[in-house]
């Protein structure tokens, strides 16, 4: 989305600074090969009614004492944006989240189309040439795909382990890739 050289390079990146960024595990552990850190210090988990995601991004429940929370786990943010946003780039282009990837679209209609997202910001409509030259519709499927095996881990987490820390919950995510 941000590379110099794609359509992103004459906005002035608003959806890296004002989007929270949700992730799948797949994310976590691409922008870790990518970047050499652990996954604690780029990732965090925030309650669910304070971000903007409403319909993709399967919840993570975290009930210690009884004091249920509905979680996403998002990139972590660094002066009011992404924290791999520095001087209008993407730090860890081209492994940045796949999310990051597919916006503005998340959808398809049933001709195959792209559809944008409601609430985009984007200032730009994107051309059926540059949505091929990006390949939006495979990381679409391939996004898809990992938003479903995701899902599978975050419920396991759900029934079994929610009334663990979210210490935890980053050792179980490790854990979840290793099997
Ligand atoms: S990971 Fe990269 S593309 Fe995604 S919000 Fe952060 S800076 Fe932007
Ligand atoms: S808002 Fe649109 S044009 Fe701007 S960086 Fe994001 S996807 Fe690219």
């Amino acid at each position: 989305m941000v590379n110099l050289q794609s359509p992103c390079k004459e906005c002035s990146r608003k959806c890296c600074e004002k989007f929270i960024v949700p992730l799948t595990i797949f994310d976590l552990f691409r922008i870790k090969k990518a970047t050499g850190k652990d996954i604690e210090q780029f990732s965090t988990l925030i309650e669910y009614n304070k971000t903007d995601e409403k319909n993709f991004f399967p919840i993570f429940f975290m009930d210690q004492k009884r004091n249920l929370k509905q979680m996403l786990l998002v990139l972590k943010r660094f002066n009011n944006s992404c924290i791999f946003f520095d001087q209008q780039i993407c730090l860890i282009w081209p492994a940045h989240p796949l999310v990051c990837k597919v916006y503005p679209f998340f959808e398809m209609d049933k001709n195959g189309e792209l559809k944008y997202v409601k609430n985009f910001i984007c200032p730009r409509k994107w051309t059926e040439k540059e949505i091929d030259n990006y390949k939006i519709k495979e990381a679409l499927a391939v996004f898809k795909f990992e938003i479903e095996e995701h899902n599978k881990i975050i419920r396991k987490w759900n029934a079994e382990y929610r009334e663990k820390s979210e210490k935890d919950f980053f050792e179980y995510l490790k854990k979840s890739v290793r099997t």
